[in-house]
């Protein structure tokens, strides 16, 4: 089941790519509905992908480009987890799968992070997009304290490669980082 749904996303992504030179204004619509369909239904996350730590949130890869173009992650986020405040610099698609989560946006003016607008809950099926464009610095958390939340991400990059931002909320300091994945056995498509 992982092989055949990652494989047709996959083969989609790349004609996505293929037949619109990569511009995000030209992906991002059409990955979103990849990644909805991606997250519709919850039976085919290997078991491997969907483990959570005891202490930090996990980024499993599931698919990266070869050319570095996009990548597809697993987010697993134990009982009561969240991210630091971040940015990407790519664009990026979140879908949930199981659970849910809680994001706050943030804007940044070169010295003060400020908050933007309330907290938004994604539920299963439901899916949030970040561009470098508009509004790519957030804060995501998982909406439970007593039980594990998953969502799939498509970021238009590695996103595990990529040297990006964490940011302190009282001070507006930032600070560069690069996230890395979690380890889990290899997949092959
Ligand atoms: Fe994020």
């Amino acid at each position: 089941m992982f092989r055949k749904i990652i494989s047709e996303t996959v083969r989609k992504l790349q004609h996505l790519y293929e037949s619109m030179d990569g511009y995000e204004e030209n992906l991002l619509q059409p990955a979103s509905l990849l990644i909805k369909k991606l997250v519709a239904s919850d039976n085919w996350l290997p078991c491997a992908q969907a483990q959570p730590h005891p202490q930090y949130y996990q980024q499993y890869p599931l698919y990266i480009d070869p050319h570095d173009r996009f990548s597809l992650v697993s987010f697993v986020w134990g009982p009561g987890q969240s991210t630091p405040i971040h940015n990407h610099t790519v664009w990026g698609v979140i879908g949930m799968l199981r659970g849910a989560e809680i994001e706050q946006r943030y804007r940044y003016d070169g010295f003060l992070l400020r908050p933007t607008g309330p907290t938004q809950r994604l539920m299963p099926g439901e899916i949030s997009c970040i561009s470098p464009d508009t509004e790519d610095i957030h804060k995501v958390s998982n909406a439970y304290t007593d039980r594990v939340s998953i969502s799939i991400h498509l970021y238009g990059g590695n996103i595990g490669k990529i040297e990006r931002n964490i940011y302190d909320e009282d001070t507006g300091q930032r600070k560069p980082f690069i996230s890395g994945y979690a380890d889990a056995p290899p997949l092959s498509l």
